[in-house]
């Protein structure tokens, strides 16, 4: 892992693309990921985003913005006029291109920072995506922004798997990730589960079960539709439909997803959102259609 220590001139991005109907800015604390080599890297649409690897293998490097809540200090009040004026409402997204409680944050604290700095300034809303059990170390500022503005947890897991044949261990281990999402939740969080993209689930009854106990709503996503090309065609390119496929051929259609959240809709009625929409919050049947770019 190649680490570096950048200065940003901004943090605060405006949304483009899908991101638009569920924010008004992404907020990245660091470019490139630790966890690309691990399972979720595989099918990680970011992998592909030449502009973010620089022709860098994905999963190799991590550059620190070290001054990125110095930035949103500067910078917020300028972008929360813009996107009041535009959208509505001044909502990020943490984080849409890395995580933001990779190992190195608890050493860094740039994501702490950032958190920090919104206590002072805070969004109108703020939506946490993570794959890391770490995220409960941030728990004492998520509950005291919670009170500030509108807060939601996002965990992301994909299965009940741990492993499909072929492929790296995840950075974190299931239950490790709904063990911090009912921390997250005991605490008085708004949790949602991330199924995105959603992997073979081995014992979907149980699955969905425990995410009930552990969240108040769950996501489902596939790579078609979910990967930000037409047909998961960029996903295609990867390993992960050939070990998908090994484990529950049907899982590679769209359709899978479909009945998937058809069967949560039994433990969370009310509460199951597919694609962008569920990102965003909007709960509700299927409304994407196959082969629907993202972007
Ligand atoms: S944690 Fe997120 S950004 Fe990092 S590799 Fe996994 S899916 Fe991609």
């Amino acid at each position: 892992m190649q680490t570096s220590v950048v200065a940003v001139r901004s943090i605060l991005t405006r949304s483009a693309g899908f991101l638009k109907t569920v924010c008004s800015h992404s907020l990245q604390p660091y470019r490139g990921c630790p966890f690309g080599k691990s399972l979720c890297g595989v099918g990680c649409y970011v992998r592909h985003n030449g502009w973010i690897t620089r022709q860098r293998p994905w999963g190799t490097f991590l550059e620190v913005k070290q001054n990125a809540a110095e930035v949103y200090r500067q910078t917020v009040d300028r972008e929360r006029t813009w996107a009041r004026a535009n959208d509505g409402s001044f909502t990020i997204f943490l984080s849409s291109s890395t995580e933001p409680f990779p190992p190195q944050e608890l050493r860094l604290g740039i994501t702490r920072g950032l958190l920090e700095a919104m206590l002072e300034v805070p969004p109108d809303g703020l939506i946490i995506q993570t794959h890391s059990p770490r995220v409960v170390k941030a728990l004492p500022v998520l509950v005291q922004l919670a009170r500030r503005c509108a807060l939601r947890c996002h965990v992301s897991i994909e299965s009940d798997r741990d492993r499909l044949p072929g492929l790296p261990p995840p950075a974190a281990t299931v239950a490790a990730r709904f063990a911090a999402a009912e921390a997250l939740k005991q605490a008085g969080l708004e949790v949602v589960i991330t199924v995105s993209p959603l992997l073979p689930i081995a014992n979907p009854n149980q699955f969905f079960a425990r995410v009930a106990q552990a969240a108040h709503g769950v996501v489902l996503d596939h790579f078609i539709g979910g990967d930000g090309s037409a047909l998961g065609t960029r996903t295609q390119k990867t390993a992960l439909p050939a070990a998908m496929a090994a484990v529950e051929p049907a899982s590679v259609q769209l359709a899978y997803r479909d009945a998937m959240a058809s069967l949560a809709e039994r433990y969370l009625p009310g509460r199951v959102g597919t694609h962008i929409h569920g990102f965003a919050g909007r709960w509700g049947p299927p409304e994407t259609r196959a082969g629907e770019a993202l972007s």
